[in-house]
């Protein structure tokens, strides 16, 4: 298989639906992670092309407003058959730009569609509520209306996916877009906006200006800005909420995780330890649902810890597009870099180093990381404590489910939660009382389906509303209420 990359380029804005050169003087490489070939440049876009993206936004709200929303929904329609058609092309592109394998990015491109799906039924969602009798001769209604132009700014870890939990919904809502993606994958977001083109979306409607904090800090003090979707780090995240709600606007900003796979003496343990290893070592642990620490309850850890060795052992490491591979790079020599020192940090910190990825760099002059796992964690450390967000694993032994979940209840943050086991009473007990918002049983990556909502808590989630499902359309609309008398 061809494992070279596109021609590098340079990047423009779009904006207006044309492809718009950026004011700056500033541009920074990206390279393709698993070889460290240059395959773009993207600008560093100033506060003089995000007000004249938000002008063409604002301008494009008045008539897009009044669209009629199955007209709207038309377009997420043919825009669904057109991400159809391009799959390959655009899971190739997140290979190229993220470094995850093919297989990943297949995946990703349909979590991608699910979303444009899901929005495509917005005549449905759009729907307010009346009660026709209130009082005497008097009815009430609930109408919904779109907000304006909403500012989405994107990480690194799903070019596609993520995007996606917020622009269809937003659009199809009645919003006109301005998208801030991840400068260190830029790529995708420019074909999903050529492809939003196609479908036939008005000019103005959906407008990408690249670029870093200038823009973000752009967005969250704009006057004509009045809603951000937000997902990436945690203290970014907080930032983002903090700022743009001071400045009087509606945020929703999902953030880091430490998700914790609970595994109790009943599981069955060929399924655990296949779906344990795909959740910690998948897309390089750059997911916020990666599975980061194992909590083995009673006498299952011994077998458990030799079993996900072993199964490390057996994983392919190399550049996402050929076949077979299964661990691609991390996303930068200054993560990996960071991710090293984490595992310096483990070993210095007391915790038992079972497997060190720190030799296996892969084929290439990518940013590889061997799975790495370390056994006897405690919540002194800093290992347990921070996010990682690497191949890195660690497995935490305690005796009982009471004990997992208060262990797993101690992180700051509460993303997911994972339990592995056949009892009825151990699954409601978890259910019940673990932290986390996305709850998994006997699988390794809960991560929900565009019509239900992205959850999380505590440091994981900044905000009301969450990303998707109907959370998404109440974020991205306003309520009004009309009674009336007759
Ligand atoms: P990041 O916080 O570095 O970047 C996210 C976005 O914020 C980017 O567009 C970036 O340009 C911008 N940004 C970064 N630093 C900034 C600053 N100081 N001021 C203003 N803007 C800034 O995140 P990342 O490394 O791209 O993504 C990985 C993180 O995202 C992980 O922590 C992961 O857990 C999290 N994530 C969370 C979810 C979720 O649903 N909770 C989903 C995906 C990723």
């Amino acid at each position: 298989m061809e494992t070279t990359t596109v021609k590098s380029q340079t990047l423009s804005n779009f904006i207006g639906g044309q492809w718009v050169k950026s004011a700056t003087d500033r541009y920074e490489e990206v390279p393709n992670p698993a070889t460290g070939e240059i395959i773009a440049e993207v600008p560093v876009s100033t506060k003089e092309d995000l007000d004249k993206a938000v002008a063409v936004a604002k301008e494009a709200f008045k008539t897009w407003k009044k669209t009629p929303v199955p007209q709207r929904a038309r377009i997420m329609f043919k825009y669904q058959q057109l991400l159809v058609d391009h799959w390959d092309e655009l899971a190739k592109l997140i290979t190229v730009e993220n470094g995850k394998s093919l297989t990943e990015a297949h995946g990703e491109v349909l979590r991608g569609i699910e979303c444009v799906e899901f929005a495509a039924g917005a005549p449905s969602l759009m729907m307010g509520q009346q009660l026709p009798d209130i009082a005497t001769n008097i009815e009430s209604g609930m109408y919904r209306y779109p907000l304006g132009v909403v500012g989405g700014i994107t990480p690194f870890n799903f070019p596609m996916m993520v995007p996606a939990w917020m622009f269809p919904l937003a659009i199809v809502a009645g919003n006109t877009f301005i998208m801030k993606p991840s400068e260190r994958t830029p790529l995708l977001a420019n074909r999903l906006a050529e492809l939003l083109k196609e479908a036939g979306l008005p000019d103005g409607v959906f407008n990408i200006v690249h670029g870093a904090h200038d823009i973000v800090n752009g967005l969250l003090e704009h006057p004509d800005v009045p809603a951000i979707s937000f997902v990436g780090s945690q203290p970014v995240a907080e930032y983002v909420y903090k700022t743009g709600t001071s400045h009087g606007k509606r945020v929703q900003a999902l953030a880091g995780a430490k998700n914790h796979s609970l595994v109790l003496p009943d599981a069955d343990l060929d399924n655990a330890v296949k779906n344990i290893t795909g959740a910690a070592f998948g897309s390089a642990g750059e997911r916020c649902m990666a599975a980061a620490v194992v909590v083995a309850v009673g006498d299952v850890a011994d077998e458990l810890v030799d079993r996900l060795k072993k199964a490390a052992d057996d994983i392919t490491i190399g550049n996402g597009l050929e076949e077979g591979v299964f661990l691609g790079p991390v996303i930068r020599p200054a993560h990996k870099d960071r991710t090293l020192g984490y595992i310096e940090t483990g070993v210095e910190e007391g915790a038992t180093l079972v497997r060190d990825g720190r030799g296996e760099s892969g084929s290439g002059g990518g940013y590889f990381v061997g799975p790495t796992i370390f056994d006897h964690v405690t919540q002194e450390m800093k290992i347990w404590q921070d996010e990682i967000f690497a191949p890195v694993l660690s497995i935490v032994r305690v005796e009982t489910l009471e004990e997992a979940i208060e262990f797993t209840n101690a992180s700051d943050f509460a993303n997911g939660a994972c339990l592995y086991t056949d009892s009825a009473s151990a699954i409601r007990e978890f259910r019940d009382n673990i932290d986390a918002g996305m709850l998994g049983v006997n699988l390794g990556v809960p991560a929900p389906m565009a019509f239900f909502p992205f959850s999380g808590y505590k440091k994981s989630f900044y905000g009301d509303l969450h990303a998707n499902g109907k959370d998404g359309i109440e974020f991205y609309t306003r309520k009004k209420m009309l009674t009336q008398r007759h």
